[in-house]
């Protein structure tokens, strides 16, 4: 992959990462993926801000567009690299993962034998722009499937100082909560960890785009950025509750196939045993409906948006309450 810019010099630029690739579709050509630089003419750290990892989560793609056409390099500190549309293959099909060869980008960082399109991006990333970074931001939502209470994501690990640094940053975020997890390790946020990078990530919403979670996730950005310095102002004063949410026991997972009825929303917190939704068959009346109850106690972070479940489908995602000072003592 070739990128069509100079990302050393000073100023604002912007061109694409030539992604190579031939099928029906794309029988000789590259598919540009977005790429944009707004560097001061000092030597300062490096920021890359990236969306559309997943192909149906659009938010992050208006927060970005909004913020290469906002930044003026004569006020910034050190270089901004900004790819809003990451997987491009997928946003422009609004599919969460690539039409090209079915791979889902958050989990295709870190592959030791590059074996399509998706990876390629991710070997790209991983290799010339994380590499080059000292923070990151990357920027999702519950997309088609799933609307979350607007919240930051960061992984647990990287040793007492630097999840500190990452709890800063998502205090200036500023989303009511955030959410600390052990992660995947073939996600963005880990290639952010193998390279020792500040990494934040955030789920700002789903379902439809919504202007107030643009408004959170836009503002967020710009004062985590003012907060890491490179921005001419100050970071305002903002706080964020951390939550924990576990692989298997913060999911709630439908056992029957049928239609769900929730019977919560996102943000509300709920107790081991509570009621959260019904699940109805779908071709008969005489079969009985299934009570689905939460196993652990939370608030609710993700809910499912589209009604038809089959077994073992996730309904809920929950977040754990935990104090900021344990988190910190469990990574020493
Ligand atoms: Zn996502």
């Amino acid at each position: 992959m070739r990128c069509s810019i100079d990302l050393d010099c000073p100023g604002r630029r912007e061109g694409f990462v030539q992604l190579n690739h031939s099928d029906n579709r794309h029988a000789y050509g590259v598919i540009p993926i977005p790429i944009g630089v707004v560097a001061a003419d000092n030597d300062g750290p490096t920021v890359l801000l990236t969306a559309g990892n997943h192909g149906d989560e659009y938010e992050g793609i208006v927060i970005l567009q909004r913020l290469f056409r906002d930044l003026d390099p004569s006020r910034i500190r050190g270089r901004i690299i900004i790819m809003p549309s990451l997987n491009l293959p997928a946003v422009r099909v609004y599919q969460r993962t690539s039409p090209l060869d079915g791979a889902n980008m958050n989990r295709s960082f870190g592959a030791q034998d590059i074996s399509g399109p998706t990876q390629e991006i991710a070997q790209f990333v991983e290799e010339q722009l994380i590499a080059q970074s000292d923070y990151a931001i990357d920027l999702h939502s519950g997309g088609k499937m799933c609307e979350f209470s607007p919240c930051g994501y960061i992984y647990a690990g990287g040793g007492r100082k630097r999840l500190q640094n990452k709890f800063n940053a998502a205090h200036q975020f500023g989303a009511k909560y955030t959410v600390v997890v052990e992660g995947s390790p073939g996600s963005l946020s880990a290639a952010g960890e193998r390279a020792g990078v500040i990494m934040l990530s955030a789920e700002l919403g789903g379902g439809r785009i919504r202007r107030e979670n643009i408004e959170l996730g836009y503002n967020g950005t710009v004062n985590a950025l003012a907060g890491w310095d490179f921005l001419d102002h100050a970071p305002e004063e903002t706080k964020t509750i951390f939550l924990r949410s576990r692989s298997a026991s913060s999911s709630v997972m439908s056992s029957v196939g049928g239609v769900f009825e929730p019977l919560t929303d996102v943000g509300q917190q709920i107790t081991a045993g509570d009621t959260v939704g019904r699940i109805y068959p779908l071709d008969a009346l005489d079969q009985s409906v299934v009570t689905v109850n939460a196993q652990s106690s939370g608030v609710i972070i993700g809910q499912r948006t589209q009604a038809c479940v089959q077994r073992g489908d996730f309904l809920l995602h929950l977040g754990e309450s935990a104090e900021e000072s344990e988190l910190l003592h469990q990574s020493d």
